[in-house]
């Protein structure tokens, strides 16, 4: 089933949660709506679902409008962060209950509803549990039976809000790793929504970046990472240095070294986003940030904190170039991240309070 959100609107008193959202969902495609507490991922579910009206707009399920059909003939499953499940029933029962609620004359026999509980205990690799009672299972185990018990029914969409975002980092790592490899089997059509951007990139087939209500872009894990439509998704997608400068004829000065880009044509302000990996660092020796061509190569800075652990060392790095801003007031020291392998930092015999020259890789 495809699913074509068109001009979505919602306010909430006079807050306006959602702003003019439009998004096509391809059948059997798995995607992250990605973005910051309060960006509206959850309200946008809830339209998706039925559970919530929207101000104007519509959503269609497969090219029909979905705006009078209830939200128990929607064919949608849902998990939710809070583990949904009955507590008084075994988890056999929990994942037999929407078949054991259909009406009579499309209820399955009990054999049948046997036959499909397991089936999916043993696709969410937990049939060995059916007996438990949710209270004596992991909070990773009871993510996966609400998963299998949202899969009873047969959804035609799956929608799951921050489903792994009480579980711990470990847990949350394995569970959503098997919920790609879940969806790879089933392909169901699924909305994950989650402000864990690195789940949303190992998960997704494409990621919704949403701010402030509304989409600020949406592409496969590798175009939002390699190719942030603007400043937000950059920053919003992992950590990111913010340099200013000034462009001109096809590079950018920046505050302490060039960077040549593609457009020959740009003039006047600019600003560059340099990823912690992005650059590199040497010990300094005076003079050295002076290139062959005359112009400074790199950005004197002093190592304020060196955190290794495995094999990064992330370096922060406190800028000590006296930079002239526009208005001739002396910039002050900025704080600029840069990540190396551990052992070129072991190598180089840095240590905090150092001072090194930074420069792009
Ligand atoms: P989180 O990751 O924190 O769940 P979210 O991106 O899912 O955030 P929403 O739950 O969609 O955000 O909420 C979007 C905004 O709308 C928030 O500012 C929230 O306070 C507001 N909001 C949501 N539901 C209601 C409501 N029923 N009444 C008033 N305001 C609401």
């Amino acid at each position: 089933m495809s699913i074509e959100v068109k001009n979505i609107s919602k306010s909430f008193g006079d807050f306006h949660a959602l702003k003019d959202v439009s998004l096509n969902v391809n059948s059997g495609e798995l995607i992250a709506l990605l973005g910051p507490s309060g960006c509206g991922k959850t309200t946008l579910l809830r339209i998706i679902a039925g559970l919530e009206s929207s101000d104007s707009g519509a959503v269609l399920f497969s090219g029909h409008d979905t705006t009078h059909v209830h939200v128990r003939d929607r064919q949608v499953g849902f998990v939710f962060q809070h583990y949904a499940l009955f507590r008084h029933m075994s988890v056999f029962d929990n994942v037999a209950f929407g078949l054991n609620v259909k009406p009579r004359s499309e209820r399955p026999s009990k054999a049948q509803i046997k036959e499909k509980v397991m089936s999916l205990l043993k696709l969410v690799q937990l049939d060995w549990l059916a007996d438990r009672f949710p209270a004596q299972l992991s909070g990773g185990q009871r993510q996966r039976i609400a998963l299998a018990r949202a899969l009873a029914v047969e959804p035609q969409v799956l929608l799951l809000d921050e489903p792994f975002g009480a579980l711990d980092a470990k847990v949350r790592k394995e569970l959503r790793r098997w919920l790609r490899r879940l969806h790879e089997e089933l392909h169901v059509t699924s909305i994950f929504v989650t402000h864990d951007q690195e789940e949303a990139l190992e998960v997704a087939d494409r990621v919704v970046v949403m701010n402030k209500g509304r989409i600020e872009q949406v592409g496969s894990p590798q175009q939002v990472w390699n190719d942030p439509a603007s400043p937000f998704v950059y920053g919003f997608l992992g950590d990111v240095n913010l340099f200013k400068g000034r462009a001109e004829k096809g590079s950018v000065s920046l505050q302490g070294f060039e960077l040549q880009t593609d457009d020959q044509n740009q003039t006047g302000d600019a600003f560059a986003y340099v990823r912690p990996h992005e650059l590199d660092v040497l010990p300094y020796t005076p003079g050295a940030e002076i290139g062959h061509n005359g112009k400074s190569n790199g950005l004197i800075a002093r190592i304020d904190r060196a955190i290794v652990v495995g094999p990064v060392a992330r370096l922060e790095l406190l800028s000590t170039n006296a930079s002239k801003g526009a208005d001739n007031t002396t910039v002050a020291a900025t704080l600029i991240e840069a990540h190396i392998a551990a052992d070129r930092f072991a190598e180089l015999g840095l240590r905090e309070g150092d001072t090194v020259l930074v420069t792009p890789r």
